[in-house]
This record gives C-alpha cells, sequence and structure tokens, in this order.
C-alpha cells in the first residue's frame, strides 16, 4: 500500500495540480497492481463546494490545520492584511464535514504559550464543530520566540493532557469512541511493542517532495539543499540516505541511550532538533521530562485499560491485519 499526502504550505492553493496528481499516481497505482491512499492537511480557507466534492468522491482522508475557538484561531491563523481567519474558515469546514463521511475528518492543533487551553480547543473542535478526532503539536520554533512553550507551558499541557486521556480512558472502558488522537497513537504503538531506532519515518518510509521535484528528508526539510535525499526524475540517492540512517540512530543519542522513553521517542522530531539546536541529530533534550511525562500517562492507561476492556487493544490488531491485507 503506498500513501500520498499533500502538506503545505496551503496544499489548496492550486487545486488542478492536486487533481491531475490524484489522477495520475492512481493509474501508476494499477499499472504496479498496488492500493493507494491519498490525504492532505488543509487550513481551510480555499475549501470550495466543488473541492469538497472532489475529496469525499476520491475518498481523500483530510485534517485540518485549526487552532481552536475564534479568539485562538485568530491569534496566529490570520490572512496578510491581519485579519483572523476563523469567520472565514469555520463555514466551510462545517460544510466539509457534512458532506465528506466516507472517512473521519480530524484536527490537527498547533500549541503555543499563548494558546494552551487544550481541553477548550478539543471541546470546541470536537462538541462544537463536529470533528471525529483532535491531536495537538507544540510549535516547532526557536526558545526565543514569546510564543515558545517553555518548561511551564509543558507542564500545563502534560496537566490538560492527562485529563483528556483520563476520559479517553472512561470511553475506550466501555467502547465508547473519543476523539483525542494523541493517546489512541501513542496506545497503538505500545500495543504493537513498538521499539524505534528512528524517532518517525522521515528518511525510511517517509520522503517530502518539494514542487520542484527534490525529495527531502520529510514535508518539513522539502525544499531544503541541505536535507535533499534526491529528486522525482533520478530517483533516491541511496548513498545519502544510508548517511543520514547512519548518523541518526538512537543508538548514537548519548543522552538517549539510557533513557526509559527511548523505545517510544528516540530523540524526537529532527526538524525540531534542527531549529532549535541547528543539527537533526541532536535529541530535543529540551521536552525529556514532557516526553516521559506523557509516555507514563499512557503506559498507565494501557495497563489499564488492559484490564477493564482488553477488547478496546485488539482493535489495533484487526487494523494492523486490515493493512496487511491490501499488501
Ligand atoms: S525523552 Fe529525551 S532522552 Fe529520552 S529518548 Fe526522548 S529525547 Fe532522548
Amino acid at each position: 500500500m503506498a500513501h500520498l499526502t499533500f502538506f503545505g504550505g496551503e496544499t489548496l492553493l492550486n487545486f488542478p495540480v492536486l487533481q491531475d496528481t490524484i489522477a495520475y499516481a492512481r493509474r501508476r497505482a494499477a499499472e504496479e497492481g498496488k492500493e493507494i491512499d491519498f490525504s492532505l492537511t488543509t487550513n481551510a480557507t480555499l475549501l470550495r463546494p466543488d473541492i469538497i466534492e472532489f475529496l469525499a468522491e476520491n475518498q481523500v482522508g483530510v485534517t485540518i490545520s485549526i487552532d481552536g475557538p475564534r479568539e485562538l484561531q485568530n491569534r496566529f491563523r490570520v490572512f496578510h492584511n491581519g485579519a483572523g481567519s476563523y469567520d472565514v474558515v469555520a463555514p466551510k469546514i462545517k460544510e466539509l464535514l457534512r458532506r465528506h463521511r466516507s472517512r473521519p475528518i480530524g484536527a490537527r492543533v498547533t500549541l503555543t504559550s499563548d494558546t494552551l487551553d487544550i481541553t477548550r480547543i478539543y471541546r470546541h473542535l470536537t462538541e462544537e464543530m463536529g470533528f471525529w478526532e483532535v491531536g495537538f503539536a507544540p510549535v516547532t520554533t526557536s526558545p526565543q520566540q514569546q510564543y515558545a512553550i517553555g518548561e511551564h507551558g509543558f507542564d500545563r499541557m502534560l496537566d490538560q493532557f492527562r485529563r483528556l486521556a483520563g476520559e479517553f480512558l472512561d470511553h475506550a472502558a466501555v467502547n465508547k469512541h473519543h476523539g483525542f488522537s494523541n493517546v489512541k497513537d501513542t496506545l497503538e504503538e505500545i500495543h504493537k511493542g513498538v521499539s524505534k531506532a528512528y524517532p518517525c519515518g522521515a528518511g525510511l518510509g517517509l520522503l517530502g517532495v518539494s514542487t520542484d521535484g527534490d525529495v527531502a528528508l520529510c514535508h518539513r526539510f522539502a525544499g531544503s539543499d541541505a536535507h535533499k535525499l534526491g529528486t522525482v526524475y533520478d530517483g533516491l540517492d541511496r548513498h545519502a540516505q544510508y548517511g543520514f540512517l547512519e548518523q541518526h540512530h538512537v543508538a548514537d543519542k548519548t543522552d538517549c541511550r539510557t533513557c526509559w522513553a527511548r523505545p517510544l521517542c528516540a530523540g524526537g522530531c529532527y526538524h525540531e532538533a534542527h531549529v532549535r539546536y541547528g543539527e537533526t541529530s541532536r535529541p530535543n533534550l529540551h521536552y525529556c521530562e514532557w516526553i516521559r511525562g506523557w509516555t507514563d500517562t499512557c503506559l498507565r492507561i494501557y495497563g489499564e485499560l488492559s484490564e477493564r476492556n482488553p477488547s478496546f487493544l485488539e482493535r489495533f490488531d484487526r487494523d494492523e491485519a486490515k493493512a496487511d491485507a491490501v499488501l
């Protein structure tokens, strides 16, 4: 199974290219006898009825980048003239959620020091807007930025994550859906016994392609010459890829080698390390406490669920079997 994800910038800036790419990839996948799956992330500002129709008809998975209720969304997600985007995107998102029912639509929230009201954001996006699930990620930026999340911010984040994770546990114990995707994703990794040599798939099974055809580590590095791993014309530069993987193995990250959270963290995001420390190979030591706290919470929830409702966890095996069946 191949996955093609469109990520920006803004993915809907050039809708004809999106349409052509999906048609081309479908044709090539059929020629190769492969299944292919599409998804995109958009800020929803350019959603139109014909685009929504296309996404629904082609079963394109959609994630909306949105930061919460009007006041929080309008803090950072603004147009060039400074106007907030909430009133523009909210009706478009509601229309998308009404029409596109073939796949669950999720929201992705970027957390900053100014927008850490996680519970409120979660309630708004699920209960008031109707998203199926919501995932939160701290902003990637230099520590000098006023909106960067500092130590206290991570503590506050962890408290609220724990509260939502507790709700998730109570729902999962009685087979009810809860949309806090951060906990679901970590439970799945724990269930599958994930032990990472690398923090994510960047440079392994995941690559980012920029508009000029350069292939880089992941979408965040697309367009960066220093992180280029080939082009769509000449293929992957295996030498550069292996060199990267050799330099970034968790066993070579001194601080991580003895850390108990290493199997799930493996040093954290390369892009964050690049922005913070100027090197992709550095572990993200500024958020270790947060990562360990969160991993501990998820391990406890996993343990409790395995007693209260093990069938909830078994669904991760079924999902895997389904994925294997289409390979
Ligand atoms: S929590 Fe810190 S020390 Fe542990 S694996 Fe992650 S970055 Fe490395």
